[in-house]
């Protein structure tokens, strides 16, 4: 699986022009059809993602090109389960965050629960990466918890990703520097270590 730009005419652009590149080996990528379709819950209302499929002309694996709006196998938007995060470590319990999101309860709390589990490896993820984007880095401060650590990483990294590549929304930006694994059970591949 790939993160892409969820603008579907760029991605198609970048797939004719061959510069998306193999996560397993960095060959080129070309269009190799639609994945499932799949229904994401946004803020905006449901919306049904046909994600593309590519094939790498170097090793032949395919691709699911997910488009940054979403993480790996989540249903809601990265932006939704990214303000359950920010509201978590700002003190709110998960029901509270749940009746306010207009998401089931356990559905956050299943959020909370991963996202505190990879509290430390999240915080080591975005750290180097937030250090790939700015060598010039100053040393981060404990924020006080292991996922206010965790968020402050990311928060530190998409500052870091904004000044060197321009305006983005954060929680897309974070799907991207997680390549889609924020929660998931895999570690996120570290892009800048190939
Ligand atoms: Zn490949």
């Amino acid at each position: 699986m790939l993160i892409v730009c969820a603008e579907r005419a760029r991605v198609e652009d970048e797939l004719a022009g061959g510069v998306l590149g193999c996560p397993s080996c960095r060959g080129r990528l070309r269009p190799w059809g639609h994945a499932r379709a799949r229904v994401l819950r946004c803020v905006a209302g449901d919306r049904v993602l046909c994600p593309r499929r590519a094939r790498c002309r170097g090793c032949g694996v395919t691709h699911v090109l997910l488009p940054d709006v979403a993480l790996l196998r989540r249903r809601d938007e990265v932006s939704v389960i990214g303000a359950a995060i920010e509201a978590k470590v700002a003190g709110s319990g998960y029901r509270r965050i749940a009746s306010r999101l207009g998401v089931p309860a356990d559905t956050v709390r299943g959020w909370l629960c991963r996202f505190a589990a990879r509290g430390e490896l999240v915080r080591g993820h975005f750290t180097r990466c937030a250090v790939a984007l700015d060598p010039e880095l100053g040393p981060m401060l404990p924020a006080g918890s292991g996922i206010a650590d965790a968020l402050e990483a990311i928060a530190v990294a998409v500052r870091a990703w904004v000044l060197r590549f321009g305006p983005g929304d954060p929680w897309r930006v974070v799907s991207r520097l997680s390549g889609g694994l924020l929660l998931a059970t895999r570690v996120p591949a570290y892009p800048w270590a190939r």
